[in-house]
């Protein structure tokens, strides 16, 4: 409206009408929330199928402003399209590494972290430096840290794509498809690419979350995933019955409501801390 009129700001909603007034200050605020620490990492476990095991977690962004916690869907396109995902995604780096690594330091366990990357990261160039200067600032072993990336970021430029995560697979870093089977998902590319995992994505599972959904597209893609030598992450478990699933067709990791939601630092240390017990 009258402030839309006098900004120079140009987001616009999914539908390419003009922006509400929340969104153009929310764009104006994201840009001091990394100077003002309002941003923060929730953690999400990763279990091992075969052994229930506690492995990883998946480092997941937030925004806490005015005392509100900002979802990263309202947000993440706004960081997107202003190029701010840049620096934001570098600052998710260092830290979930840290973090990370202290944790694998006081609870001796080998976990593993997984961070979103955007395609805007991906396409802006200097990525491999950032994520060398995150391992190394950090002293996270390269082995622990699992980049997730979707399929839109390597279907845009599939080459200079794979030249990139070329350099990043030499850091000795690991390279995930997320959301995988949504969008673009070309059988063809998935062999040429240098990647070690796919995630399914959460509308397969929501299929799949009772007895009456049909199960073979999630059988299938995990047995693509091993035929092509990868790993295979299902995410958005929330019922027995997908956990079953995944279990019973040989799934690697799962992932879900069902077996731990996003958590904070502290309470992802008190699930760190009763795992070692068992
Ligand atoms: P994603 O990468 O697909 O992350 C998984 C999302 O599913 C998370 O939403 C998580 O909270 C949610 N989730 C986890 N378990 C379940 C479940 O059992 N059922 C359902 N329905 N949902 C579940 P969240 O945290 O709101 O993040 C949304 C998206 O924002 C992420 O989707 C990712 O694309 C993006 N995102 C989050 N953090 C970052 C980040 O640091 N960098 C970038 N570039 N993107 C991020
Ligand atoms: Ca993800
Ligand atoms: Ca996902
Ligand atoms: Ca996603």
């Amino acid at each position: 409206a009258k402030e839309a009129g006098r900004s120079t700001y140009r987001v616009y909603g999914p539908d390419g009408r003009a922006p509400s007034v929340r969104l153009l200050r929310l764009e104006a605020e994201l840009h001091r929330a990394l100077e003002r620490d309002e941003l923060l990492l929730h953690f999400q476990p990763q279990f091992d199928c075969a052994s229930d095991r506690l492995v990883g977690a998946e480092a997941l962004l937030r925004w806490h402003r005015e005392g509100e916690l900002v979802s990263p869907a309202e947000f993440i396109p706004l960081a997107e399209e202003t190029g701010l995902i840049v620096p934001i995604g570098a600052w998710v780096l260092r830290c979930a590494c840290t973090r990370t690594q202290a944790w694998r330091r006081t609870h001796g366990v080998p976990l593993r972290v997984a961070v979103n990357i955007s395609p805007r990261q991906l396409e802006a160039g200097g990525l491999v430096e950032t994520v060398a200067s995150a391992l190394q600032a950090s002293g996270l072993p390269p082995e622990a840290l699992e980049l997730e990336l979707t399929e839109s970021a390597l279907v845009r430029d599939p080459q200079a794509a794979a030249r990139t995560l070329g350099e990043l697979r030499s850091l000795g870093v690991s390279l995930a498809i997320d959301d995988f089977g949504v969008g673009y998902s070309s059988f063809a590319y998935l062999r040429e690419l240098p990647v070690h995992k796919i995630k399914i994505d959460r509308s397969f599972m929501a299929a799949v979350r009772t007895a009456q959904g049909d199960p073979r597209l999630v059988r299938a893609l995990i047995a693509i995933a091993h035929s092509l030598e990868m790993g295979i992450v299902g995410e958005g478990v929330e019922t027995p019955h997908q956990l079953q699933l995944l279990k019973a067709n040989g799934c690697d990791i799962a992932q879900g409501y069902l077996l731990g939601a996003p958590m904070d630092e502290t309470v992802f240390a008190r699930l760190l801390e009763g795992a070692r017990q068992v």
